[in-house]
């Protein structure tokens, strides 16, 4: 049997297979480690039409989807991890206080062991190799779950195997909720979990038990606050593709658009002009804007959410033929929208454009942090003065200022939401670190001498280190020159009481 297909041989002990490559890996500098990187970006460069085909056959989502957001995505992160990684995971000398003279402090940044990824459906390729790529170059082997949905089969083993890694370093578990739950019984080192946050809540439980830390990137309803200063037009492309890339099935995906009131008769023109031009399929040749949604049972959901708008007095621009049951949903832009419709409450994640009309600065920030979410939100103005003031008040993970989706398109920026969007961070310096076990090392060359903190404690240690902390942090030059002599006094006491012991 093939190494490949061993990786992705049952699921019982995959989380034992993949701790048993934990050491190999680690053992590895970090610019050793980047040389799988850039393997895998060769391979994915040459191999890319192939594999849009596989992401196309188990998504339905457009061949241009496939390739912006999946394919040019996944280059992007490798690249830059190539380039920083080697720079942010270096060992990193840290200040050390006056109080500890004579020691230097550090800090190592170790692998974890064995890191479960679990993925969702909607960016099946590139939620596998992104976080993949950051264990592997921390130094961490990988299980992955994906999607029962979508698991691209066969795909990551092969690739893996191409780029010569060997086959436990990221061991493939196929299957549902089911699977993902028995592997953490097997008490991986970390859990980076990206799907829904009913499931997440589920994955933070059960982790507790065991002390598992967790990364959830969960579900969003992103707010896009567009201010009466803007381009109309680029503002309106912005919304068009900020809700409906992927067929909306992105967990950053605009989900709600407030325009001020003056330029929202003229917004919405504009929107619904973008929206009607578009072209929906699932091509084989780049030639279409938005494709199908991937699952039935989200179709479900999107149906039930307009049914219930449209019943409360909704009215929907486009779209309107939809038979609520096709997969390919045509983009709709709804206006008359009221708050208590589920189109506003809950997620969609479906080619969906919610239009609000606010008034006031004020007025929006509310509005727009009035959910249980927070990941991602847009604020477009031309005053950038205005548009980070918004930003600042937003609740949320990120904030991209006059465009969209932009936040996650930055491989150095760390991505991760508030409230029920979830728990941490990952990409970027901070992505990289969180997948670490940030060693905290403090090296103290003066073998030979006794610290003043020691034993033994007796009445004059005490007032000479009384008086040499007032020194220290009462401030000025005279008190620190005070502080020097008393420290010296401590010192010397200290040596000769450790001699003498207590008596
Ligand atoms: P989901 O929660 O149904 O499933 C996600 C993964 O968890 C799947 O692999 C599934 O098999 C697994 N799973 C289900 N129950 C489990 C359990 N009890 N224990 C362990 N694993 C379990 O989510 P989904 O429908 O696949 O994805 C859509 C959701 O993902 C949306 O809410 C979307 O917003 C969110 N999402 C978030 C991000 C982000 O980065 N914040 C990115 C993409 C998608």
């Amino acid at each position: 049997m093939s190494d490949t297909a061993m990786a992705s041989l049952g699921n019982a002990d995959a989380v034992d297979r993949a701790r048993a490559g934990a050491r190999s890996l680690r053992r590895l500098t970090v610019a050793e480690r980047v040389k799988y990187l850039t393997n895998l970006r060769a391979i994915v460069l040459r191999r890319r039409e192939e594999i849009i085909d596989r992401i196309q056959k188990d998504t339905g989502k457009s061949r241009s989807d496939a390739l912006i957001s999946e394919i040019f995505g996944v280059l992007d992160n490798l690249a830059w991890l190539e380039k920083n990684a080697p720079r942010y995971l270096k060992e990193r000398k840290v200040h050390t206080p006056i109080a500890l003279m004579g020691k230097t402090s550090w800090l190592w940044f170790e692998p974890l062991g064995t890191i479960l990824i679990i993925s969702p459906w909607n960016y099946p390729f590139y939620q596998a190799m992104v976080p993949i790529a950051v264990a592997l170059v921390t130094g961490n082997t990988v299980v992955y779950k994906p999607s029962e949905w979508t698991p691209l089969e066969g795909l990551i083993e092969d690739l893996m195997a191409e780029a010569q890694a060997p086959p436990n370093w990221v061991v493939v578990a196929y299957g549902d909720g089911k699977v993902g739950a028995d592997l953490i019984d097997r008490k991986p080192d970390k859990i980076m979990f990206t799907g829904s946050t009913r499931t997440g809540r589920k994955i933070l439980q059960q982790a507790a038990q065991y002390m598992i830390p967790v990364d959830l990137e969960l579900g969003g309803k992103d707010p896009m606050i567009v201010f009466e200063d803007v381009d109309i037009q680029r503002a309106a492309a912005g919304a068009a593709w900020g809700g409906l890339t992927t067929t909306g099935q992105s967990c950053t995906s605009v989900e709600r658009i407030y325009v001020q009131e003056s330029i929202y008769d003229a917004f919405k023109a504009a929107l619904v002009k973008e929206v009607e031009r578009m072209k929906q399929s699932v091509d084989s040749d780049g030639d279409a804007d938005i494709g199908a949604m991937t699952t039935d049972f989200q179709v479900k959901i999107v149906a039930k959410q307009v049914e219930d708008a449209r019943a409360k007095g909704a009215q929907i621009l486009t779209g309107t033929g939809w038979d609520g049951v096709s997969r390919l949903i045509p983009p709709m832009v709804v206006d008359q929208m009221r708050d208590d419709m589920l189109l506003l409450k809950e997620e969609t994640f479906g080619p969906v454009l919610p239009l609000l009309k606010f008034r006031t600065e004020d007025e929006v920030i509310r509005l727009a942090n009035d959910s249980e979410y927070g990941l991602t939100a847009s604020v477009w103005s031309k005053d950038l003065d205005r548009a980070r003031r918004v930003s600042r008040a937003l609740v949320t993970g990120g904030v991209s200022i006059n465009n969209v989706m932009a936040t996650e398109a930055n491989p150095a920026l760390p991505f991760g939401g508030t409230k029920n969007s979830g728990l941490g961070r990952y990409k970027g310096e901070h992505g990289l670190h969180a997948f670490c076990n940030i060693k905290s090392v403090l090296v103290d060359k003066d073998s030979a001498k006794i610290e003043a903190n020691w034993y033994p404690y007796t009445k004059e240690k005490y007032r000479i280190f009384t008086e040499m902390m007032v020194n220290l942090f009462s401030g000025g030059v005279v008190n620190f020159v005070k502080f020097g002599l008393s420290g010296m006094k401590l010192e010397s006491y200290s040596k000769k009481a450790s001699k003498k012991g207590r008596g």
